[in-house]
This record gives structure tokens, C-alpha cells and sequence, in this order.
């Protein structure tokens, strides 16, 4: 297994700088989906069959935007460990994680095998508050 070494540091600093930049493009992309919605429903004419395709589209930004803000964190958390050091060691069990995962998923904090365990509990896991409900009364 090929492991992490600081030669590799700065292709995994540009990886991560690129994936945060998409996040956070996605992230701006959905909050201008809101606001378009709202806009739509103080209008005079407002047509329930487009309103229904908006609200579904807003669903499905608001479900990739939880994601992306829970990916968003990982990346800005492996970023803080490239720079201290630690990145590339798994935060359960302090193994080293094989280069060819962290090429593939560079903000991820766990090994294969902790991250089977990870990745149980994380079903029945809820989304952050902000992102549970779209509309507020
Ligand atoms: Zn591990």
C-alpha cells in the first residue's frame, strides 16, 4: 500500500483547494434558488404547475446543499490537517490511509475500515437544523 508523504502535500492541497471552490459554488448556486423562490411566490400571476417544479427543484438543491456543506467541512478540516501535518492518518485508529482513497475522496477523515463503521450511524443521521425545512412560517 502507498501511503501519504509530504511530497504529495501540495497535489493534495491543490485537490482540496478545487474541491472546496466547488462546494462552495454549489453551495451560493442553491442560496440563489431561494431567493428566486421567493420572488415567484410575492408575485401577482403565479402559475402553481411551474411552483410545484420549483419546490421540487429547491428540494433536491436543499438535499445537495446539506451534503455539500457536510463535504465542505470535511474538506476545510483535511486542509488544516495538511498544513499540521496529521493529513493522510486516520482520525479513529491513526493508520496511515492508502494514497489511491485519498486520490479519490481527498477530504475523507477515515480509513476504509473505520469509514464501513462511519458509515452505519450516518444513515439514521439527520441533516443540520438550518436545512431540515425549507420554509419558515
Ligand atoms: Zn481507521
Amino acid at each position: 500500500m502507498e501511503t501519504f508523504d509530504l511530497s504529495l502535500s501540495p497535489r493534495f492541497a491543490q485537490l482540496l483547494a478545487q474541491r472546496e471552490a466547488e462546494l462552495r459554488a454549489v453551495l451560493r448556486a442553491t442560496g440563489d434558488i431561494d431567493e428566486h423562490a421567493s420572488d415567484v411566490s410575492n408575485g401577482e400571476v403565479v402559475d402553481f404547475k411551474d411552483m410545484a417544479i420549483e419546490e421540487t427543484q429547491a428540494m433536491v438543491e436543499t438535499a445537495q446543499a446539506g451534503k455539500a456543506a457536510i463535504e465542505l467541512e470535511q474538506v476545510i478540516a483535511a486542509r488544516r490537517r495538511l498544513q499540521d501535518g496529521s493529513y493522510g492518518e486516520c482520525l479513529d485508529c491513526g493508520d496511515e490511509i492508502d494514497v489511491r482513497r485519498l486520490t479519490a475522496l481527498p477530504a475523507t477523515p477515515y480509513c476504509t475500515a473505520c469509514q464501513a463503521i462511519h458509515e452505519r450511524p450516518a444513515l439514521s443521521r439527520r441533516p443540520p437544523p438550518n436545512l431540515m425545512t425549507g420554509h419558515h412560517p
